[in-house]
């Protein structure tokens, strides 16, 4: 491996613990997903290179600020306070991507990476997008759990060609290996996915609801109407786990219910009633007859209803 000295303006010596932290991960990901290095996957291994990067320089000086920084000890000497690339605010280099668009896939795998670079750092400080593109407000699990679940997601989970849309899938599926599918960690996951734009269709953007055994799609039209999945009368489903995914416009705040009928009347078993554009519901039920519920708390539109049934 070789490093360059830089020219002592526009760099110092490229040295500094999180860029080889960034280029020794390379040689993991190749190891481990071999991402073809190109479009999504390719912006993917950028991605890890700089996650585990930062984990490396976290693991040497303690988590500061500077953590989610790329490069900034080596980036323009003279000039304190900036960085090659911001995990935290990823377009604040001028060129990165900081949640998905149909240009996302042919960007240079350097700018595209910053969609999952916010979405990790969401995922371990929690917040909302730094330049509000999205309302989806995650719940932080910190640094280590973050980075236990990117990394059983790259060495189980993600192969060659893994997009940003199966990294969402690859995640959360980690996440419910080590934390369980109920756990804040598992909905975490998919909040920070969904902050950055990242849904659950291949193309990695919007909603198709790849990975389920069902969808649906409709449109609420009014705030504080519901809309019920498959019907009002609902489905009967077996013993084990009913699994949810809502989303909702970005403009709008759509809750998820999940309601099982009783001798006469309905009641709701689970729900998500958080802000934001992406709910998930999961519940260990029973067997009986089941419906979904999409109500527009504010706002209207159209969802996709994204479910598994037992
Ligand atoms: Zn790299």
């Amino acid at each position: 491996m070789v490093y360059g000295d830089g020219d002592g303006s526009t760099f110092s010596a490229l040295v500094t613990l999180d860029i080889c932290g960034h280029e020794m991960t390379h040689g993991v990901t190749e190891s481990e997903a071999n991402f073809v290095y190109s479009g999504e996957s390719g912006g993917l291994d950028e991605s890890m290179a700089d996650v585990f990067g930062a984990m490396v320089e976290r693991s040497a000086y303690g988590e500061t600020s500077d953590t989610w920084l790329i490069g900034e000890d080596a980036y323009t000497p003279s000039t304190a306070g900036d960085a090659l690339r911001y995990m935290n605010d990823p377009a604040d280099d001028g060129y990165s991507h900081d949640y998905y668009s149909s240009s996302t896939s042919s960007a240079d795998v350097h700018y595209s990476s910053g969609v999952p670079n916010l979405a990790f750092y969401l995922l371990a400080e929690g917040g909302t997008h730094p330049r509000g593109k999205s309302t989806t407000s995650v719940s932080a699990i910190g640094a280590d759990a973050a980075a236990s679940i990117w990394y059983r997601a790259l060495a189980t989970y993600m192969t060659s060609s893994t997009n940003f849309s199966g990294a969402r899938t690859a995640t959360l599926s980690a996440a419910s290996d080590l934390y369980g599918a109920t756990s804040a960690e598992y909905t975490a996951v998919g909040d920070a996915w969904t902050a950055v734009g990242v849904g659950t269709s291949s193309g990695g953007g919007g909603t198709s609801c790849t990975g389920y055994e069902s969808s649906s799609t409709g449109t609420i039209s009014s705030a504080g109407s519901a809309s019920y999945v498959p019907s009002s009368s609902g489905f009967s489903g077996g013993s084990g786990t009913y699994l949810g995914y809502l989303e909702g416009p970005s403009s709008a705040d759509f809750d998820l219910y999940l309601q099982k009928k009783g001798k006469k009347t309905w009641s709701t078993v689970a729900s998500d009633t958080g802000s934001g554009t992406g709910r998930t519901v999961s519940y260990a039920g029973s067997s009986g007859t089941y419906r979904w519920v999409a109500y527009a708390a504010s706002g209207s539109g159209s969802y996709t209803l994204c479910y598994d049934t037992p």
